[in-house]
């Protein structure tokens, strides 16, 4: 789950680190309120959507007056932005932050991350931060600096001070970042995240650090344990569909293609989707409706396929191992029906009673395609896609 940037400035300040003084606003009057109320001379307006980039897109503003502030809430507010990191959706800004306008001398860069290759956690700090960052790690990658926490030890002061020395840090500056390394691993561990990324972690010119950007993601297997952290997801800001999904305990993801599948297993569903690729298809989503393939769960995960207009042919894929075929042909039949199905739907059971399913499916009266395996579905439903 992601994180807008106000909700991982808050959960910095509980952990003690500095973030500038802020309010969220949901209309422009309201961001000039906030703005009031922080009072000082200059603001920053900040679109919050789960995306990074902003700052290239438009969705960072500096304000120096109150009309400014107004006018720049007001040019995001109820937009739709894409950005290089928005992977290729253009996400609703129901929400600014409005920031004390910090005057920075530096920006630093500073993550936590799982990092698969040492299995360990591990900070990713640069003295080149900012809304370059992907250049730097290109064009500079020896200015990229890693540091793997051996979770035996845990995180050493030693470890925050070669960090600091790297980002050319003071000892007062690299006394408080050893501050700021230990509650971001804290925070890390106590609410199981899977990323951190504080960019820019900025050198104000006073000479003290503060985060004036936030992303964090948090472990969805976790969720179960931070109901702090669960309420603050923000569903407008995902995958409809995939929200849905959620909500219906369903595992789904949106694809590009136009071949829905609906299949039982993720195993089974992974390999549906390469024999559709290897059959010139593209799949439209992953889908895994569980080993109890229901009426209703059926028939909640045509609705999920149907969401996408792009899908021009459903292949159902459904092994009756634990759930006999007749009842699943059951549940296709009827789900068919209710959803008012008008696109061709192939079908490949096997398993427990499948002559029974196929003669089910052959004498329901519905537009409904059999197949004999699943390279004969994956044909026939890149045919019927064309
Ligand atoms: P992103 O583009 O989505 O990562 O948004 P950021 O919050 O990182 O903002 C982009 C850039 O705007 C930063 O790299 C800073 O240069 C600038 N910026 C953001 N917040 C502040 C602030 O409080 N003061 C100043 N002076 N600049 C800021
Ligand atoms: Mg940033």
């Amino acid at each position: 789950m992601n994180f807008h940037e106000y909700q991982a400035k808050e959960l910095f300040a509980q952990y003690g680190i500095t973030v500038p003084p802020g309010k969220v606003a949901d209309s422009a009057d309201a961001a000039v309120e906030a703005a009031k109320a922080l009072g000082g001379s200059q603001w920053m307006v900040k679109a919050q959507i789960h995306a990074g980039g902003r700052g290239k897109a438009g969705g960072v503003k500096f304000c120096k007056s109150l009309d400014e502030v107004k006018a720049a809430a007001a040019g995001m507010l109820g937009t739709n932005m894409a950005t290089y990191q928005s992977g290729g959706r253009a996400l609703p800004v129901n929400l600014v932050l409005v920031t004390d306008a910090t005057d920075i001398a530096r920006e630093l860069y500073l993550s936590i991350l799982v990092d698969r290759d040492t299995k360990s956690i591990s900070f990713i700090a640069s003295k080149h931060g900012g809304v370059d960052i992907e250049q730097v790690a290109k064009d500079t990658p020896e200015d990229i600096h890693t540091i793997a926490i051996d979770y035996v030890e845990d995180l050493q002061p030693y470890q925050c001070r070669q960090i600091g020395f790297a980002m050319d840090l003071n000892a007062k500056q690299v006394r408080q970042l050893t501050g700021i390394m230990l509650g971001l691993y804290k925070l890390f561990n106590e609410k199981d995240l899977s990323l951190v990324e504080l960019n820019p972690l900025a050198v104000l010119e006073d000479g003290s650090l503060a985060a004036l950007d936030g992303k964090v993601n948090s472990d969805d297997n976790a969720e179960f344990r931070h109901k702090d952290l669960a309420a603050m997801r923000d569903l407008t800001q995902e995958d409809q569909a995939e929200a849905a999904a959620v909500e219906h305990n369903l595992n789904y993801v949106t694809m590009d293609g136009t071949i829905g599948c609906m299949v039982n297993g993720a195993g089974l569903a992974m390999a549906t989707m390469d024999v559709i690729k290897l059959a010139g298809g593209e799949p439209a989503n992953f889908l895994d409706v569980g080993g109890g393939a229901t009426k209703e769960r059926v028939t909640e995960a045509f609705k999920l396929i149907l969401s996408s207009d792009k899908v021009k042919a459903i292949l159902v894929n459904i092994f009756g191992g634990i759930v006999r075929c007749d009842l699943i042909a059951e549940g296709i039949i009827a789900a068919v029906k209710e959803v008012g199905l008008q696109i061709p739907v192939i079908v490949r059971l096997q398993g427990t009673n499948v002559e029974k399913g196929r003669e089910l499916l052959a004498n329901s009266g519905l537009a409904i395609t059999p197949a004999d395996d699943l390279n004969d579905a994956a044909q026939k439903a890149v045919a019927a896609a064309k």
